[in-house]
């Protein structure tokens, strides 16, 4: 079974039907993950960890991504899934909540500009 970069092992165990279609759409693009052997624990938080040693964990893990070949793809597969833990495309889960709230927000306002558009051309 193909693994995630930097994947925990319970979500490594998850069966192939599990994993993203994106691999199946656009190649296993986690091969060339940066990150594949995540031996410093960079980039999930383990239980208990205080905020100081969080915020210096996930900048260490975002320094990573940020050479990393497949950071877009990455970033993508984080925000579709939605991956709700770790650093994935050099964001934390509370920023990827935010760029998905924005995108959510975007979305609805060009539904309602397309809207008021049609009730326009119907005149
Ligand atoms: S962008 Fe970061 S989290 Fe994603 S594959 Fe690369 S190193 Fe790993």
């Amino acid at each position: 079974m193909l693994q995630l970069p930097h994947q925990p092992l319970q979500v490594a165990a998850l069966p192939p039907q599990r994993l993203p279609a994106r691999e199946d759409q656009d190649g296993p693009w986690h091969t060339e993950a940066v990150c594949r052997r995540d031996e410093a624990g960079l980039f999930f938080a383990p239980s208990k960890e205080p905020t100081a040693a969080r915020l210096s964990r996930e900048e260490a893990a975002k320094r990573v991504c940020a050479r990393c070949p497949v950071m877009v793809e990455c970033r993508e597969h984080a925000l579709l899934q939605p991956e709700p833990y770790g650093v994935w495309g050099g964001l934390t889960a509370a920023e990827r909540r935010v760029v998905l709230a924005r995108r959510r927000r975007r979305e609805v306002e060009l539904r309602k500009a397309a809207a008021a558009e049609r009730i326009a051309a119907a005149g």
